[in-house]
């Protein structure tokens, strides 16, 4: 069955665009189902490396369709931007189609965002989210109350006229910042330039299915950013789960294959938020150094920590994980050991193993409680030769069992391990049926 749906499993920043990308060179189709430029995945190619912020990661591969779905929120300018830069790298290589009903980031939810952030400060000291100020949960907030504009819409100036007049309507704590004929006539510009992209892509996607076309739902962001069941308030403004990418694409529950969920054999987290299996001090001042823990986006330092399984077994279950990719476990190579958080004890003396609380605050106030297992050597050329030359069984015996100890705890099977930013430094280790507890990454590990 063609359709995967790919998930970020933790907060961000898994290593979603390499895994996306890696798995693109069997697929027809790449769509980017939610989410806009607040995304950041950096794609480390032999032609040189590439940060993707709004374009799916099928424009890097010749005979793939890159789709912005339905579910987006685009910056029609930074849109435009990032298609000329990557032609003039010409590293555009696949072909773009870009959904009619997806909607335009305009300059007003830019001015709202920053304006709504001094509002929360303001107001209480510290409630600040921590957004990336590209305007993307303003824009959300005008698509649910019906003021947004669509590049359907974008590309009619009749209708965009009418639009922007009654988004700028409904802000008048902005009245004064933004001129509409100003907006209009450099919007116009822009949609004249993305006009031949935006199209109906639904039909596009129903159609290669019917061909058993392969088709990728890029995730973007991660679960516990979800809007609802990520650690909210400090979460994104849409769906990045498996659920959120049907509905962002168009693509019926049914045609779902499989779905896989992207972890870091560690964590991270950035903005605001908990995060209850943070590392500070030298450690984990070492491991973002390792890790390179930077945001593509934004440019911000990346709180470290270790892997949580109390988050990875919910996300598992909220999305339906039927394989995980482990990436950057280089990183955690020639560490005394592993530590990664089994449980939780909340402060009356309650056990969690797979379900968070749903209040930010007691999040942030539960207390973990660790399993330390043996780590493994730290890569080397030689151990990076013998992966390509022999793959999976090639794996340290300890990194071996990580990756069996992972699959038990959460039911699922690691499918694929990521040890380094390029495309191939990525091994399969297979598809195992059912559980790993009953199955061969067990028996592998042995
Ligand atoms: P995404 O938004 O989930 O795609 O993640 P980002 O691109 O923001 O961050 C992942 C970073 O890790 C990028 O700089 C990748 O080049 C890099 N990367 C990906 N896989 C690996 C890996 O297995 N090991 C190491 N060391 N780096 C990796």
């Amino acid at each position: 069955m063609p359709v995967i749906v790919i998930v970020g499993a933790q907060f961000g920043d898994e290593a979603k665009g390499k895994i996306t990308d890696y798995l693109a060179a069997n697929a027809e189709f790449v769509v980017r189902t939610g989410g806009g430029p607040n995304a950041g995945h950096t794609i480390d190619l032999p032609e040189g490396k590439v940060v993707l912020h709004q374009l799916p990661c099928g424009v890097l591969r010749q005979d793939v369709t890159a789709v912005c779905g339905p579910g987006m929120v685009l910056d029609p300018t930074a849109l435009d931007q990032e298609i000329r830069t990557l032609e003039e790298r010409r590293m555009f290589k696949g072909t773009l189609i870009i959904s009619e009903r997806a909607h335009a980031i305009l300059p007003t939810h830019i001015a709202e965002d920053a304006w709504e952030e001094k509002l929360r400060t303001a107001t209480h000291p510290g409630a600040e989210l921590g957004t990336t100020m590209r305007g993307i949960g303003p824009a959300y907030a005008d698509r649910y109350g019906r003021w947004g504009v669509r590049f359907g819409e974008l590309i009619r100036p009749a209708k965009l006229r009418q639009r922007l007049e009654l988004l700028l309507a409904s802000k008048p704590h902005l009245a004064g910042i933004l001129d509409p004929n100003q907006l209009q006539s450099d919007l116009g510009e822009v949609a004249g330039r993305l006009a031949p992209f935006v199209q109906p892509t639904e039909p596009t996607l129903w159609s290669a299915l019917a061909r058993k076309e392969t088709v990728l739902l890029e995730g973007a962001q991660s679960a516990l950013l979800d809007i609802d069941f990520g650690t909210y308030p400090y979460v994104t403004s849409h769906h990045p789960t498996s659920a959120g990418a049907l509905v962002g694409s168009g693509i019926p529950p049914f045609e779902v294959s499989e779905v896989v969920g992207v972890t870091k054999a560690y964590a991270t987290r950035v903005g605001a938020g908990p995060f209850p299996t943070e590392v500070g001090g030298d450690l984990g001042a070492y491991l973002q150094r390792e890790g390179g823990e930077r945001g593509a986006t934004t440019g911000r330092v990346r709180q470290v920590g270790w892997l949580d399984l109390v988050l990875l077994r919910y996300v598992t279950k909220l999305n339906g994980f039927t394989s995980l990719a482990l990436t950057k476990v280089d990183v955690l190579g020639g560490l005394d050991d592993v530590p990664v958080a089994v449980q939780y004890v909340t402060p009356e003396g309650q056990t969690l193993t797979d379900y968070p609380p749903a209040d930010a605050d007691d999040l942030a106030h539960v207390t973990p409680v660790y399993e330390k297992l043996p780590s493994w050597p730290k890569f080397n050329e030689r151990l990076v030769a013998r992966l390509r030359d022999e793959g999976a069984a090639a794996l340290p015996p300890t990194l071996k069992r990580f990756v069996a100890y992972i699959g038990q705890e959460t039911g699922v099977p690691v499918e694929w391990v990521s040890y380094g930013p390029r495309r191939e430094e990525t091994v399969w280790l297979g598809k195992t049926h059912g559980s790993p507890a009953a199955g061969s990454v067990t028996a592998w590990a042995q």
